[in-house]
């Protein structure tokens, strides 16, 4: 039995998915979404009925809310204005605070919190690197101190770290 959260909508529209609510279901955002249909198990549509309803377990636990690669496909095409990128990106940040993250992001936020960057160098790129002159691992925001301030500052002021390693 799906289960209906009241407070869910109002949290959702906190962080930033309020036109969920607009959605009429057309299934426009499904069908042009590149990532959607035989690639993925993302139904765009799908995430905005289960956001509207208030059917917060369905539409945080979607595993397809992260194959999105917010390329706005959805938005350009949606004709009630649904900012579906928002309200997937607000779902993500509520699963990411209720300890759910999926596991290529969960590699990506390690990867800036250790790096700098998020994506790892690997062996292959580092000896590319090398063959062309350049040093195996490129300068990144934890080179500069400045920026290295700004960035632990950022991280510090958004529980960065915390969120990513709970
Ligand atoms: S295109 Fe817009 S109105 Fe149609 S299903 Fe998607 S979000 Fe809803
Ligand atoms: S932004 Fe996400 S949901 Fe929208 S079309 Fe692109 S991949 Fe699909």
């Amino acid at each position: 039995m799906k289960e209906v959260v009241t407070e869910f909508t109002e949290e959702l529209a906190a962080n930033g998915g309020s036109s969920a609510a607009l959605c009429f279901q057309c299934g426009t955002c499904t069908l042009k979404c590149p990532s959607a249909g035989l690639r993925t198990a993302l139904r765009p549509a799908n995430i905005m009925r289960a956001s509207q309803l208030g059917l917060k377990d369905e539409a945080i636990e979607d595993y397809g809310l992260w194959q999105c690669t917010t390329c706005y496909t959805c938005v350009e095409w949606c004709p009630r204005n649904v900012q579906v990128v928002d309200v997937i990106t607000a779902l993500r940040n509520m699963a990411v605070a209720d300890g759910e993250m999926y596991e290529n992001h969960k590699k990506v936020a390690e990867s800036l919190i250790k790096n700098g960057h998020t994506v790892d160098n690997n062996d292959k790129i580092k000896a590319l690197r090398k063959s062309l002159g350049l040093q195996e691992n490129p300068d990144t925001v934890l080179d500069d101190e400045k920026a290295k301030a700004d960035f632990d500052r950022i991280l510090k002021a958004t529980k960065f770290t915390e969120l990513v390693n709970q």
